[in-house]
């Protein structure tokens, strides 16, 4: 079977392949805001978004990166003997900061031997033209790959979880990423209230279709001081059960285009802030069952592409 046992383009199987041997993350905190919540754009952020800017486990701001770095190495490697890593800037929008300030960040990365890749979380709308040409300039030396956060490609949902930019705005970033020969991952959030199996397919089917190498599903997850949270309390909102959650992921892999790298099945929500769904926070048990669906079911990624 492609893909090793797993049964999709996993993160692991493409850096094997790619880099020859698996690369652990190391999540960063440049010390960004974003634009979201800087009042640019929106002053409450996206309604799901926690107060570290989702970047939950990412390092301490105060400290350097090549001190972050120093430190998720030591703690990965009290683990297992690791060679090989990827700097992920994770907490905020992370290109959205003076230009010598991003410079200085993404080249320390960089010059870390250890560190393969060099992993951006950010948003479509901050990538203007000096931006993109640090990103180039950072290409040149290590991998760069840009992960957007679009959630969905529904306006209706988009208003809901305040995302503050058009979908042809994300379009626009792939494109001119792409023309740098830049690796795009997009976030995508499964069971937003008012989505169903229909709107998260047809997401993925707009997904299937643009430039994209990568993806992170993720299940919607409601943390503790959030407006989602308050939403929740307010009226709760349907929460899917885990056979139900595996069930959709089942489908998308199914339909997904097979090149497309799956980076993340489920989500990452700190335990002692999470409100719901509990089950996700099991999630050895949540990829177990998942595994174990597929080969039940003889199912594999790009199975389902091209069949609507
Ligand atoms: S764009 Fe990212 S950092 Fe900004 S509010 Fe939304 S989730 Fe949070």
């Amino acid at each position: 079977m492609q893909w090793d046992e797993k049964r999709y383009h996993s993160l692991d199987y493409e850096c094997r392949h790619t880099y020859g041997e698996k690369l652990y993350k190391i999540t960063l905190n440049g010390g960004m805001t974003c634009p979201n919540r800087d009042g640019t754009v929106g002053s409450g952020g996206c309604i799901f978004c926690s107060s570290k800017g989702s970047g939950d486990f990412a390092g301490l701001a105060e400290q350097s990166i090549s001190i972050q770095l120093e430190k998720g190495k030591e703690e990965l490697r009290s683990k297992r003997p690791i060679k090989a890593f990827i700097a992920y800037f994770q907490a905020f929008t992370n290109t959205y900061g003076p230009i010598e300030h991003l410079r200085k960040i993404y080249m320390e990365a960089a010059a870390d031997p250890d560190v393969k890749v060099i992993s951006i979380a950010t948003r479509p709308d901050c990538l203007g033209r000096e931006v993109l040409k640090l990103l180039e300039e950072v290409n040149q030396i290590k991998p760069v790959w840009v992960e957007l956060g679009l959630q969905t490609i529904h306006e209706k949902s988009a208003k809901y979880i305040r995302r503050g930019y058009q979908l042809s705005v994300f379009d626009r970033a792939v494109d001119d990423l792409r023309k740098l020969g830049i690796t795009v991952i997009v976030h995508v959030i499964l069971f937003l209230p008012g989505e169903g199996k229909a709107e998260v397919l047809e997401t993925l089917q707009y997904l299937n279709k643009s430039d994209i190498q990568g993806v992170k599903l993720q299940l919607l997850h409601v943390l503790k001081d959030t407006d989602l949270a308050s939403e929740y309390e307010k009226s709760p909102f349907y929460i899917p059960t885990m056979e139900e959650y595996i069930e959709l992921l089942e489908e998308c892999i199914a339909k997904l285009r097979p090149d497309i790298v799956i980076h993340r099945l489920t989500g990452d929500g700190p335990r002692e802030l999470l409100i719901a769904p509990l089950w996700s926070s099991r999630k050895r048990t949540v990829l177990n069952t998942l595994q174990h669906e597929l080969k039940r079911k003889d199912v594999w990624q790009g199975q389902k592409y091209n069949c609507e």
